[in-house]
């Protein structure tokens, strides 16, 4: 097989669909860097590897701070529609006090209106009115009591929002806190992490490193260069791998594809 020294040039486009498997006679063309190019793919996700690991580490915390502060303004929203209720029922106990100083007064004439009275049709008819009057007071006193203890039912439950809340600071507080230490002590470390990489990336052609990116954006685990575990199989998919491709990985100077989810496998070069 006639090798060149440096790998073809090519001018088509890159595929966004493109993959390692299309990739596969770029890299034969160029078995003299094929080792190289290997090694820094390994490296590359090692250090892309670390990255999403730090990443992951505060990833999450921002999660749960937004989370705690939708769960903090979803209980003072909670507070603010029970204060407006018993708002409103603290309105209806005043409007039926109202009531009930106006029927009274009303009681009050038509009683002074029965000491005068000369015949016993008005007498029978006033005390149907004030009858009246007794059963519209009544009603209203009833209200009144249904509304006080709707108002304590609605106070007490202010209290238990008020129990979650308390108990939501606190967390809030302290993840706040867990974050602010963990973005601190990290930015350092990922600002490193990403030289690295980017001086990795630099190292391979764009064919190569956007096969890598695609492998990587979707796979599940974002490993797109495995090595093989437990000592014959595929370390992203875990399916087994053929005793030549075994071969092939150990030698280091072949790019073999897993033929079931399309990553590189590589020789684990801290095992060599
Ligand atoms: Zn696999």
């Amino acid at each position: 097989m006639a090798t060149t020294k440096k790998p073809k040039k090519i001018g088509t486009p890159i595929d966004q669909r493109e993959t390692f498997v299309s990739l596969q006679k770029n890299f034969a063309d160029s078995e003299s860097n094929t080792e190289e190019k290997l090694r820094t793919l390994y490296d590359l996700q090692k250090a892309d590897n670390d990255i999403d690991q730090l990443v992951q580490l505060r990833g999450e915390l921002p999660a749960e701070v937004a989370d705690l502060e939708a769960q903090v303004a979803s209980c003072n929203a909670r507070i603010e529609s029970l204060e407006q209720i018993i708002a409103q029922y603290n309105d209806n106990i005043a409007s039926m006090n109202d009531d009930i100083v106006s029927l009274d007064g009303e009681i009050e004439r038509y009683r002074s209106q029965l000491e005068k009275i000369s015949n016993s049709r008005e007498f029978d008819s006033i005390n149907k009115e004030l009858e009246n009057l007794g059963i519209l007071r009544k009603i209203d006193e009833k209200k009144i009591a249904e509304s006080r203890d709707a108002i304590s039912e609605n106070k007490a439950a202010i209290e238990n929002v008020k129990t979650k809340l308390d108990v939501l600071a606190i967390d809030l507080e302290a993840k706040n806190e867990e974050l602010a230490a963990i973005v601190e002590s990290t930015a350092k470390e990922e600002k490193a992490l990403v030289q690295v990489r980017d001086g990795l990336a630099a190292k391979l052609d764009e064919r190569t490193l956007s096969a890598y990116n695609r492998i990587r954006a979707s796979v599940h685990n974002h490993l797109a260069v495995v090595t093989v575990f437990n000592g014959d199989s595929c370390g992203g998919c875990f399916n087994t791998v053929t005793p030549q491709r075994l071969i092939d990985v150990a030698s280091g100077k072949k790019l073999v594809i897993c033929e079931h989810c399309g990553r590189i496998i590589v020789a684990n070069p801290s095992a060599e």
